[in-house]
């Protein structure tokens, strides 16, 4: 009988260990216990012993029937644990969190910011509807003036001011000009004002609503050479050391002399293609302060010079990456986005 009992519990100590689910486990547990189970089997022959070897006998069946039990018990805990733990594969490649980033126009205006601070340029903020005197009289245009329709403006239906006339959305930032020499009062004046402008144009190269820079400096002894020195600094800090400046003789009512600022075309670095034709890109307009305009922010114009300057930020960011159309960028189209 002791043989049998030690050949019970090997047999049963087998079907446990190779068990690899549940399942199995259940499977085991019949054919130990079970009706015609191992342990059953061996427990029906206890009744062909003699009587006075039954006890012991009995004691140790009792014992093998225990530690059968505690082997199950252990070896179902061991696999309901393993079950439960999230199959984790540590060579999977991670998962990238999807994080944004700042709009193109914005990180455009942060590069243009910062670069114009290291020249000592602070940034200022003006309306954006604002009144006809700041708009146009006071940059030395005269009412009724044609330039005044150039910019497509949108007016505002507004009371009119006896001094500052109707409103209007600025469809430039230089109405900061003026109100700046009214903040500062005594130059040196170092500004730079960035905001939204609005005209009723739309095409390839204009949006109703777009962002402009504006300059202004105001100092005794200011030069167009400062003024060229000052777009050499920002285009080669912006487009890169590649690329330089031109002026171009133009004309502006609010300064004088004006000129047209272009930059060497990033496509063919200056040789002349299809883009650019003759290697130059128009980036905007520029000029000496007019002496009326320093006169209007009531600064005197015999003792302090200045140039100003402005263009439009879509446009540095379309000549900086080549972007054909500058209403991409407001079509909230997330693959065009993704891309800067
Ligand atoms: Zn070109």
């Amino acid at each position: 009988m002791d043989t049998q009992i030690k050949k019970v519990l090997e047999l049963a100590r087998a079907k446990i260990n190779s068990a690899k689910v549940v399942k199995d486990l259940d499977q085991a547990y019949i054919e130990i216990f079970g009706k015609d189970g191992l342990m059953t089997v061996l427990t029906k022959q206890l009744s062909n012993l003699p009587q006075k070897d039954r006890p012991k006998t009995g004691t140790l069946i009792n014992q093998l029937k225990k530690e059968i039990e505690e082997r199950l018990k252990k070896k179902r805990s061991s696999l309901t644990a393993r079950r439960s733990l999230p199959s984790i594969d540590i060579t999977a490649p991670g998962k990238k969190q999807e994080i944004g980033h700042l709009h193109l126009v914005s990180q455009a205006i942060e590069e243009t910011v910062k670069i114009f601070s290291r020249l000592g340029f602070s940034l200022q903020s003006y309306p954006e509807v604002d009144w006809d005197w700041y708009a146009f009289g006071s940059l030395n245009m005269p009412k009724n003036h044609p330039a005044r329709d150039d910019w497509e403006t949108f007016f505002v239906k507004s009371e009119i001011n006896p001094k500052y006339g109707s409103q209007v959305l600025t469809p430039h930032t230089s109405n900061g000009q003026v109100r700046e020499m009214e903040r500062v009062k005594i130059p040196p004046v170092r500004m730079l004002n960035i905001s939204r402008c609005y005209r009723r144009q739309i095409d390839v190269s204009h949006t109703p609503m777009f962002h402009q820079f504006e300059g202004l400096l105001i100092d005794e002894d200011v030069s167009i050479s400062h003024l060229k020195g000052t777009f050499d600094y920002f285009t080669t800090n912006f487009f890169g050391p590649s690329r330089t400046t031109r002026l171009r003789p133009h004309h502006f009512r609010f300064t004088e002399p004006s000129f047209e600022v272009d930059v060497t075309c990033g496509v063919c670095q200056g040789l002349g293609c299809r883009l650019c034709k003759a290697g130059w890109l128009e980036l905007g307009g520029a000029g000496m302060v007019h002496p009326k305009v320093l006169s209007a922010g009531e600064i005197d114009p015999t003792r302090y010079k200045g140039f100003a300057f402005g263009w439009g930020i879509e446009r540095t960011i379309a000549m900086k990456t080549n972007i054909p159309d500058i209403r991409f960028f407001y079509q909230n189209d997330i693959r065009f986005l993704e891309q800067f």
